[in-house]
């Protein structure tokens, strides 16, 4: 059978992100071997690495390189302590990070929150009967809504005294929150087609109650629900959302979210995970045949206290390789592969710094290497 090629920028960044791209690296060349897909794979520099190597966060040839690239692959970017002095849109989280989402038309975020049971105690909520089963993907817009809606500014304006009826200037900040029917038809869609490879729900979180944004989210998701009816979809103020996610995480499968909601519940979820070395990203842009143009990400930063020191958890890398495989290039197989090899490092005991537990007889605590080793070897 021949093999389908795909090309793919690796921009491992700053901090623990080469350590954890090399990990990832080694999976995607464990899935050539045992599948019929071929990855190019360039590295370039991005971040504080760019600014080494060519004066800028984004290098020129590196977003060239990306432009050519069927998706992205990136680590982390960013070291609070390098040069203070360098300006604010300078700096790599902007001019890196910012650029790339606004380049490639990044409009859909998605957050996959898996707690494996052996993993129960990181978990902050004490629920022993539930943990094990928290599988959660936020979906969230991300190039909408109150981020991005004008006006947005801070202005003087004269306003009364209450008491004394004087007139007094005061500021006042403004920000618009806004939505169109194709922006939240196209984020719904990605959530439905999500659902329909997993456990086929979508609980669509708004506040419809107080807001026209949410009474036009709700009529929009359900209209395009009816072209999934494979899919159950449920309706849920924010606010309720925010309670369920303390209270029953296991209720939700697809979490749909417009910008600002999904940015504040995707961490909320995050923190159910116990580590942010266990939590891959996925921003998806345009879809073009068969392929979706996609940035794939830890949702952790460059972790600068441990870096260099083989103490890193590679798997939010690792599984964002599995996203790739599963939301860009439709490789479901593959992209099983990969998280069934996570499940099986974890279910044998194996534990970088992050996740392990002391009082567990069974857990042994490795490196970043030796869990890359362990999960390709596990494909
Ligand atoms: P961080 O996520 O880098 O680290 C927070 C804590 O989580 C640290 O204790 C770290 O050791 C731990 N951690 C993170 N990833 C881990 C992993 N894979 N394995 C084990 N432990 C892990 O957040 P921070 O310290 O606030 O930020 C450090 C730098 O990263 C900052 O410059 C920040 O701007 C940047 N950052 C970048 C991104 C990105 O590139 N998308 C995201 C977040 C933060």
């Amino acid at each position: 059978m021949s093999s389908k090629n795909f090309n793919l920028a690796a921009l491992a960044g700053d901090g623990i992100g080469s350590e954890v791209m090399r990990e990832a690296i080694k999976v995607l060349r464990a899935i050539e071997k045992r599948f019929p897909l071929q990855f190019n794979i360039t590295e370039a520099p991005v971040g504080w690495a760019g600014i080494d190597a060519a004066g800028k966060a984004l290098p020129d040839t590196t977003l060239e390189l990306c432009r050519k690239s069927d998706s992205i692959l990136f680590g982390s970017v960013g070291l609070p302590d390098r040069d203070p002095t360098i300006p604010k849109e300078e700096r790599p989280e902007r001019a890196a990070l910012l650029r790339l989402r606004k380049e490639f038309g990044l409009f859909a975020n998605l957050r996959p929150v898996k707690l494996h049971k052996q993993l129960a105690h990181a978990c902050p909520l004490n629920l022993d009967r539930q943990a094990g089963g928290i599988d959660i993907l936020v979906v969230r817009e991300l190039t909408g809504g109150m981020y991005f809606g004008q006006p947005k500014k801070t202005e003087e304006i004269v306003i009364a005294d209450r008491q004394d009826g004087n007139l007094h200037p005061v500021l006042r900040a403004i920000d618009t929150m806004v939505y169109t029917t194709p922006e939240i038809e196209r984020i719904a869609h990605v959530a439905f087609k999500a659902a329909q490879l997993r456990r086929k729900k979508v609980t669509s979180i708004d506040k419809a109650n107080v807001l026209e944004n949410g009474v036009l989210w709700r009529d929009v998701v359900t209209r395009v629900s009816k072209e999934y009816p494979d899919v159950t979809v449920e309706h849920m103020f924010v606010d309720n959302g925010a309670m369920q996610l303390m209270l029953k995480p296991t209720q939700f499968d697809v979490m749909l979210c417009e910008n600002m909601f999904g940015d504040i519940l995707s961490d909320e979820a995050a923190a159910l995970a116990g580590s942010l070395g266990m939590l891959p990203s996925a921003s998806l842009g345009a879809t073009n045949g068969d392929q979706t143009f996609g940035f794939y990400e830890p949702a952790g930063g460059t972790a600068p206290d441990i870096a260099g020191k083989n103490l890193a958890n590679p798997i939010a890398q690792i599984l964002s390789v599995a996203l790739m495989l599963r939301y860009s290039f439709g490789q479901n197989d593959a992209a099983n592969a990969i998280d069934d090899a996570v499940s099986k490092a974890i279910a044998s005991g194996l534990r970088t710094g992050d996740i392990f537990n002391p009082a567990d007889p069974a857990a042994k605590k490795i490196g970043t290497r030796e869990m890359g080793d362990a999960i390709a070897a596990g494909i």
